[in-house]
């Protein structure tokens, strides 16, 4: 999939390639085009999966839409205009802005966010995704900073404000903040802004934009308040739910391990499969082929093993599910197909010997293991070439596999060692009972709520 099928401006492509996303995440994919559709969202996703471009591509696409109703005047850049607080533009739907004094100055897009460091994110990549947008206009309303800066930023006109509820209400108290020609409002980590006390600071300022509005909601869930918060503000919303791959697997633990080569990738399975902790495990093969060359070498080994792939007849396939069930056998050598929905509490080890084709095969995948409230291993053994599936597999998922070796078993590249680097930021923590922190997994590291 690629950004160009989402129906964005050629500007916004232009900035999406200069910083170098070649594709949308999940939640790109399907809140931009939902949003650009204009109605209301309830959106689901965690941290780190690229929900900021998912409401700002959309908000900026407004800005874009006034700009062709009403060009900016003259080839110099806004800033350079003499006149900054003359209505620049019209509004989205080609009527005139009001025509009181001062009118015209208001933001089109309002961000709402928790925190000082979130406003700051959003103001960024603003900038960034809209940095071919001529004369855009962005300011940031933020708590426990000068005011002086900020009454100048209100006094418009302005495109996009991104601000923190407490603050935003303190300059509406003071006539300086005025809501309403707000087009687009997004609330941005609604369920962190409810735990810091802002359910009435958000009913007042929603109160004060037009009720045409659109509204876009993020909250990690909606569950009690900001779910009745949602009811309040959002019209027939529609709900996108993106966090199931990225938080459904606390349960299991995930490891990667980068390989030289076909040797050491099956020297580090035998070696995990002669781990006593293993109780049974279901190994992932890439081929129908593999999976059988590979079943028959661990039989080879001793192992009580056999291959399950979609080229075996439905009564053999029976009998080997029964075999696993039953205990009888320890190791399953399988294809994504048919591992689909098993269901074997007893299975401990989740080994990705060849990897999927698609990155949902692998949250089908590791989902094998970490059933019925046990806990589960799963482990993705990768050759350099796998590098760039185990990328779109981290980006899907949202979460960095942590890299692991085996004494003695090192892999010999040390470049390899550390992964590729998977366009994550620094700080991301894996899922998994052993290497959570208690926060929500994701691309970047945010403060948690207390
Ligand atoms: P967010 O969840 O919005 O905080 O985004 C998390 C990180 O993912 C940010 O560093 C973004 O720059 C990055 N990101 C967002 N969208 C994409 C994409 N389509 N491809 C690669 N990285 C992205």
């Amino acid at each position: 999939m690629s950004f160009d099928t989402l129906g964005l401006h050629d500007s916004l492509l232009k900035a999406l390639a200069e910083t170098g996303y070649t594709e949308p995440t999940t939640v790109q994919a399907q809140a931009i085009p939902a949003a650009l559709a204009g109605g209301d969202l309830m959106v689901s996703s965690s941290t780190g999966s690229g929900k900021t471009a998912s409401f700002v591509l959309p908000a900026l696409m407004r800005v874009l839409a006034a700009r062709a109703a009403a060009p900016l005047p003259g080839p110099q850049s806004d800033s350079a205009r003499p006149d900054r607080r003359r209505p620049a533009h019209g509004r989205g739907d080609g009527g005139p802005r009001a025509g009181a004094p001062g009118a015209g100055a208001g933001p089109r897009i309002l961000v709402l966010v928790p925190t000082r460091e979130l406003a700051i994110q959003v103001a960024q990549a603003t900038a960034s995704y809209g940095r071919h947008v001529r004369g855009l206009r962005v300011a940031t309303i933020v708590g426990g900073v000068p005011y002086g800066a900020q009454l100048q930023a209100l006094r418009g006109p302005l495109d996009v404000l991104i601000a923190t509820p407490g603050r935003l209400i303190d300059h509406m108290a003071s006539g300086r903040a005025r809501l309403d020609q707000v087009e687009l409002l997004v609330l941005d980590e609604a369920d962190r802004m409810l735990d810091m006390g802002f359910i009435e600071p958000i009913q007042h300022i929603a109160a004060a934009t037009p009720a045409t509005r659109q509204t876009v909601m993020f909250s990690a869930t909606f569950a009690g308040f900001v779910g009745r918060l949602a009811g309040d503000l959002l019209k027939s919303p529609q709900r996108i739910d993106v966090a199931s791959h990225t938080e459904a697997h606390a349960d299991i633990e995930q490891r990667l391990h980068w390989v030289d080569d076909r040797d050491h990738k099956n020297a580090i399975l035998d070696h995990i499969l002669t781990e006593r902790s293993v109780e049974q495990a279901v190994v992932f093969t890439s081929t129908q082929r593999d999976a059988d060359w590979l079943a028959d070498r661990l039989a080879d080994m001793g192992h009580h093993v056999a291959s399950l792939h979609g080229g075996h007849p439905q009564g053999r396939r029976n009998r080997v599910l029964q075999g696993l069930r039953n205990r009888q056998l320890r190791i399953l050598v399988a294809t994504d197909v048919a591992a689909r929905g098993i269901d074997v509490p007893t299975i401990s080890h989740v080994i990705n010997y060849g990897l999927p084709m698609k990155e949902e095969d692998y949250v089908h995948r590791i989902g094998r293991t970490g059933r019925a409230g046990r806990s589960g291993l799963a482990v993705t053994l990768a050759e350099r070439r796998d590098s760039g599936m185990v990328h779109r597999i981290q980006r899907y998922t949202t979460q960095r596999i942590p890299a692991a070796t085996i004494a003695g078993l090192e892999p010999k590249v040390a470049e390899a060692r550390t992964g590729p680097r998977p366009g994550i930021r620094p700080g991301a923590r894996p899922g998994g009972p052993r290497g959570r922190t208690g926060g929500r997994p994701g691309f970047g590291h945010r403060p948690q709520r207390p």
